[in-house]
């Protein structure tokens, strides 16, 4: 019995229930998807005959493979009973928790049909989903539906690799344009503006002065041979050409280094942008990053900024990095803004709802200028409770949406039916899509259901660290916190920050021996986050004797830490559990 009043919550009906409180029902809801397989394979073509005769299916070797097939999956099952248990409240450790059951419904639907969505060919109703679950998801993140252009990715990395492409994409054709009228008519070039110049000056320019396909096309790095155009444009600007750089700030994800990597650009064009003391993106420190890039003649492929940090969950300010490239494009400067959502997309449901203050002012705003970028990286398998493995990439319009292909023209369009076209990836996977379908049909993603749960994980972070902190264990917590993470390390006041680190890795050591608690960690770098470690160690009167700060993380997104039982109960043996680990 709950000694709480039970106070309904709409979270109750769209999970399992760390207990299969739901059980019943939600088996009779797996029973109506397996039986309307089976019917459906019955009616369709219902004169053909059955190709597994009754006879057959009771022949010895039938019932042998049968028998089989039973035990190795009796097996299989037997050992995912020492999987991660994700779906409990104890689970605090990464971005994954239980999953919702409307996604869990919408996932196991589709992979019995196995839609293939890259192609409407292969996937009548699951492209449509496609395209409804991108509206859904461009809605949430302030984009126009309407506009709005997208598809479902294995994850937030290949999104994020998604963006470059394009950013690539764009820069490319604005960069040849240039290098042809620097060549053919002698215009000056300057490879960093001639490359910011957008796709709407692009456009004008090539029709004005009747640059056609095949001059763009002998003039491109990407469909001809990058160093000798390299070569071409240095000859026309006395200096040597070096190439685009990708600017990400410290607190990225290590996504941003793979595609540095893939896009061949070099570790000399991957450019960090240090952090503040808060952790977010030095806005100061991001306008020389820029400057400098303008001195060095390279133009900026892609600027970064992060809603939803993977180490502490921050928001960078998304909203002031927007204006200081709109302040850009009134000298014509049009420089590539991807957000990073992927963790932090969904927080974008607190808005506009009396819940959305649980995040400051700050953050909300942040939240709110994603829809000013060119792209978006939104991750439904970490905060959308959606299974593995589901990304979405998202771009405001048709224009940002463009990528190279092959036998189209070298200016070819998105085509809504031919996806494999502008996907990096060949084939994909109808059920993550169906999964974010089924949810925003029914959670939504707005500040009525979904954004209630969103909040709820947000004020469980909050007072968790309150009992931390009352609890005299030596926790000193990560502070700001902005969302439903909580870092903090183990340190006594005036100490040596080599000591807490240490004790901090034992602890988390100890926790991973014992299962009744799962907890990540984290160490962070003194390289981006500097400014950060010294304002933790000061807030402790510690020694920063050390580069490096270890932190042991807590993701609250476990729907069911609202629920005051399982809060007033695990709360205490937590801490229990974090004083026994601290022997010294
Ligand atoms: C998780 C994460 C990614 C990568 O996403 P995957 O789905 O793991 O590929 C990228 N960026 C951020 C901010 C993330 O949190």
């Amino acid at each position: 019995m709950s000694k709480h009043d039970d106070k309904p919550f709409a979270a109750d009906a769209y999970f399992l229930g760390p207990k299969s409180e739901n059980g019943s029902w939600v088996r009779g809801e797996f029973q109506a998807i397996l039986d309307h397989w089976f019917d459906w394979r019955r009616s369709l073509f219902a004169d053909d005959p059955e190709a597994i005769s009754p006879a057959r299916r009771v022949s010895t070797e039938f019932l042998r493979e049968r028998e089989v097939l039973g035990q190795e999956l009796r097996n299989l099952l037997v050992m995912l009973q020492s999987e991660v248990p994700k779906f409990t409240p104890r689970y605090i450790g990464h971005m994954v928790s239980e999953l919702s059951l409307p996604a869990l419904f919408g996932h196991f639907s589709l992979l019995l049909h196995n839609p293939n969505i890259t192609s409407r060919e292969v996937a009548k109703v699951g492209a449509r989903m496609e395209s409804e679950a991108i509206a859904m998801l461009a809605t949430m993140v302030g984009f126009d539906p309407k506009l709005a252009q997208g598809h479902f990715t294995g994850g937030g990395t290949m999104a994020n690799f998604e963006a470059v492409w394009r950013a690539r994409y764009r820069l490319d054709h604005a960069l040849s344009l240039a290098l042809v009228l620097a060549e053919r008519d002698g215009d000056a070039l300057d490879p960093f503006m001639a490359a910011h110049m957008g796709w709407r000056e692009f456009e004008r320019l090539r029709d004005e002065r009747k640059v056609g396909e095949a001059q763009l096309r002998a003039a491109s790095m990407v469909l001809g041979n990058p160093f000798s155009v390299a070569k071409r444009i240095s000859l026309c600007t006395d200096r040597d050409y070096l190439g685009p750089v990708l600017i990400t700030p410290g607190n990225k994800h290590f996504s941003w280094q793979k595609a540095a990597n893939l896009f061949g650009l070099g570790e000399d064009s991957f450019w960090n942008t240090p952090l503040d003391k808060e952790g977010r993106v030095d806005l100061g420190a991001l306008a020389a990053r820029i400057e400098e890039a303008r001195d060095l003649g390279r133009p900026v492929l892609c600027l970064t900024s992060v809603a939803g940090t993977t180490e502490a969950g921050e928001i960078d300010p998304v909203d002031k990095i927007a204006d200081m490239l709109d302040a850009l494009k009134e000298q014509n400067i049009h420089i590539w803004h991807h957000v990073d959502a992927a963790y932090g997309g969904f927080f974008c449901t607190l808005l506009g709802g009396g819940t959305e203050k649980v995040l400051l002012p700050a953050q909300r705003k942040a939240l709110r200028a994603i829809s000013r970028a060119q792209s978006v990286t939104i991750d439904p398998h970490k905060l959308g409770y959606v299974p593995y493995s589901c990304g979405a990439f998202i771009t405001r319009d048709e224009h940002a949406y463009r990528a190279s292909s092959f036998q189209a023209p070298y200016i070819d369009r998105a085509d809504a039916d031919d996806k494999w076209r502008c996907t990096l990836e060949g084939s994909r996977s109808g059920a993550g899509a169906a999964a974010t379908w089924l949810t925003g049909k029914t959670l939504g993603f707005d500040h009525d259901k979904f954004g209630k749960i969103i909040a709820a994980g947000i004020q469980a972070r909050k007072d968790f660290t309150v009992a931390l902190q009352n609890a005299n264990t030596l926790a000193c917590p990560l502070s700001p916190a902005d969302t439903n993470i909580l870092c903090f390390s183990l340190a006594r006041p005036g100490e040596k920050l080599s000591l807490s680190n240490q004790r901090t890795l034992d602890v988390y050591s100890k926790f991973q021996a014992h299962p009744d608690f799962s907890v990540s960690k984290t160490v962070l770098s003194a390289q981006s986050y500097g400014a950060l470690i010294e304002h933790h160690v000061a807030s402790y009167g510690g020694i920063r004797d050390a580069d490096d700060l270890a932190l042991l993380r807590l993701v609250f997104m476990n729907p069911f830490w609202a629920n005051p039982d399982t809060r007033d109960q695990l709360t205490p043996q937590f801490m229990k559990r974090l004083a026994d680990f601290t022997v010294n």
